[in-house]
């Protein structure tokens, strides 16, 4: 008998003009091939991810090496409701007991996660969906024990990462890390982690370009509420320290920081806004930029 014949083309292979994808190819000649790129999408579009993600199957079609890191807490918030979970935030981050990190494990490394790498498939790219713990990407230990299973990033390894990059594919991460320091026995071996900081130690680890992220927000909002189009680093922590970047937008600018210590530039922008990510990639970012 003889092997396995494939009788026609993935179609998913389809060049994306094809498939009726905004490819926008003239804004994309002068970008360069092989540099890659990290975005955060937020848990808040969930559902709502198509324009996004025809954004970054263009983007990969163009040679930009992509990663995406997922939230999706709002759904895991909607789970646990279901299940009679009660669940509770400390400036932005989950408090985490074990049954709240078997349903973050299951909702973010499983439904969200899924459900991303397959639009961006059907969307003619080619995603691969992974979290932190697999290849030990996200190394961590506890490091507030106040919010209890929630991981503090101690080493990011990409092998993985670049393995897959270099394949062609687009590494879809979730938010969930590998416990793999001072971990006592019969401690669980993964640890939620906000995805915000988790982009950032990856954008750091692979010297990424570009962190994108993508909120609900116009971009980083002042005391008055109106945009702050450009930030450095003493701005930065100063809108930290003021309490004026509150909530959700705390772990994404120590995240900005973080990827800034290599270089890369940081953004914070509007993912309801369809073509931004094509926008930013042009430097015609909408949002917040935040730069040393
Ligand atoms: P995501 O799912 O994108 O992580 P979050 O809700 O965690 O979304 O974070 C974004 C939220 O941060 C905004 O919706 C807003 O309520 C809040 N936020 C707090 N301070 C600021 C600020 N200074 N500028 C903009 N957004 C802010
Ligand atoms: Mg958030």
């Amino acid at each position: 008998m003889r092997g396995l014949l494939i009788t026609h083309p993935h179609p998913n292979l389809l060049p994306s003009r094809e498939k009726g994808l905004p490819c926008n190819n003239d804004n994309m000649e002068n970008w360069e091939m092989n540099k890659s790129i990290v975005v955060k999408i937020g848990g808040a579009t969930f559902g709502k991810h198509d324009p996004i993600l025809e954004d970054i199957v263009a983007l990969q079609k163009n040679g930009i090496q992509v990663v995406v890191i997922h939230g999706g807490g709002n759904l895991v918030t909607e789970w646990l409701k279901k299940q009679g979970i009660k669940t509770s935030f400390f400036r932005g981050e989950r408090v985490t007991d074990r049954p709240t990190l078997d349903m973050v494990a299951a909702v973010l490394g499983g439904l969200v996660n899924k459900q991303i790498v397959g639009t961006i498939n059907s969307l003619g790219g080619r995603a691969v969906g992974i979290s932190g713990v697999d290849g030990a990407l996200v190394q961590s230990n506890i490091g507030n024990k106040e919010l209890g299973y929630v991981g503090s990033v101690k080493n990011v390894d990409p092998t993985l990462l670049e393995a897959l990059l270099k394949a062609g594919f687009i590494p879809v991460v979730s938010p969930i890390s590998y416990y793999a320091f001072d971990r006592p026995p019969g401690a669980p071996v993964m640890l939620n982690i906000n995805g915000d900081p988790l982009a950032g130690e990856i954008a750091a680890a692979i010297k990424a370009e570009k962190l994108i992220f993508l909120t609900d927000v116009p971009g980083v909002l002042d005391k008055n509420g109106k945009l702050i189009p450009k930030l450095n680093i003493k701005q930065t922590k100063e809108l930290l320290d003021s309490g004026v970047a509150a909530g959700g937008m705390i772990p994404k600018l120590n995240g900005c920081l973080k990827a800034l210590e290599v270089g890369t530039t940081a953004c914070i922008i509007d993912g309801r806004e369809p073509g931004v990510l094509t926008k930013a990639m042009d430097n015609n970012i909408t949002g917040t930029t935040i730069q040393p």
